[in-house]
């Protein structure tokens, strides 16, 4: 096809390109979560329609696009592992982060009323994304460490926070001067003491975050086949093997998960 005097404006986009060889991982978050969590009516500190529904906008974000080797998640943010070897879009970073974004955000409108039911969405939610490159498989391990460590500081601090305040009847200032220059064993004493709460005892979800892995999974479905000699058709049942994001929420910080799952690392 003849090319067009306009032609020449091609060249002044940025080639973003990304290394070979390293792990791509994209991070997105919710933005103004803050507000957007209280316009909604999201229980505090954490709301289980609200964490479920990023979950699935993010296995979803793992079955459309290609590559992705593992998915973290909490709170308001997600992250995804493309494989170090992945040569999706020709590892052009924007596409990766765009792509990643935009499927996870019309997810979340699309599912909402799947979760929230009755609770009307407001006005249309965004995320912003970032990408990140890791060169070694201890970088990628640490960096989901450092995301989970994350996830327990805030959710203890929230656990806390709104026990003071639902519970124990403060002000959301008056809480948080209650927990100025607190370290986590302080943190569990008022929270053991106070309420009668042992932290260990929350659900691992709050605390642990929601990792998302490919599993092998055994599905048994019932087919109608017609058999070439016979006039009816045939049920009978087959058993299928199917490549499922699965939800886990479980320590990633410690080898265990790591040598319970060595294929994520493999390639
Ligand atoms: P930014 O745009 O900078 O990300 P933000 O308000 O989203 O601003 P974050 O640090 O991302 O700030 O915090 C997310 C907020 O969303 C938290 O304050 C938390 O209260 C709220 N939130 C997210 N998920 C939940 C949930 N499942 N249940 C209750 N609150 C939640
Ligand atoms: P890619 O993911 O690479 O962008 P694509 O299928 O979206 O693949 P495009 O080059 O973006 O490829 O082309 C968009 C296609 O969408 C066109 O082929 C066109 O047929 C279709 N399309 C978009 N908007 C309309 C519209 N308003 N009416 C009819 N067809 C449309
Ligand atoms: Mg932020
Ligand atoms: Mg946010
Ligand atoms: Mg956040
Ligand atoms: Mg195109
Ligand atoms: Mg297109």
């Amino acid at each position: 096809m003849a090319k067009s005097k306009f032609e020449y404006v091609r060249d002044f986009e940025a080639d973003d390109t990304v290394l070979p060889n390293c792990w791509i991982v994209v991070r997105l978050d919710g933005r103004n979560f803050h507000r957007f969590s209280e316009q909604h009516e999201f229980k505090k500190p954490n709301d289980d329609r609200a964490l479920q529904l990023m979950t699935k906008c993010a296995q979803t974000v793992m079955q459309e696009l290609e590559d992705i080797a593992i998915a973290y998640g909490q709170s308001d943010e997600y992250s995804f592992v493309f494989k170090k070897k992945s040569r999706w879009f020709k590892r052009r970073a924007s596409k990766f982060m765009t792509h990643v974004v935009s499927q996870f955000s019309s997810s979340y409108v699309f599912y909402w009323k799947d979760y929230f039911k009755d609770q009307q969405l407001l006005y249309p939610p965004g995320f912003d994304g970032r990408i990140v490159l890791y060169p070694s498989n201890q970088n990628l391990k640490d960096y989901l460490s450092w995301r989970q460590a994350d996830c327990h500081i805030n959710n203890l601090y929230n656990t806390v926070f709104w026990m003071l305040v639902q519970r124990g009847g403060l002000t959301p200032v008056q809480a948080q001067e209650r927990l100025r220059g607190t370290l986590a064993g302080d943190k569990n004493e008022i929270l053991f003491s106070e309420f009668n709460i042992n932290y260990n005892n929350e659900p691992l979800m709050y605390r642990k975050g929601t990792v998302l892995i490919w599993q092998k999974v055994n599905e048994v479905i019932t087919k109608k086949i017609k058999l070439p000699k016979e006039d009816e058709e045939k049920e009978v049942e087959v058993t299928r093997t199917k490549t499922k994001v699965v939800p886990l929420h479980c320590d990633i910080i410690g080898d265990q998960f790591w040598e319970e799952y060595p294929e994520i690392l493999a390639e």
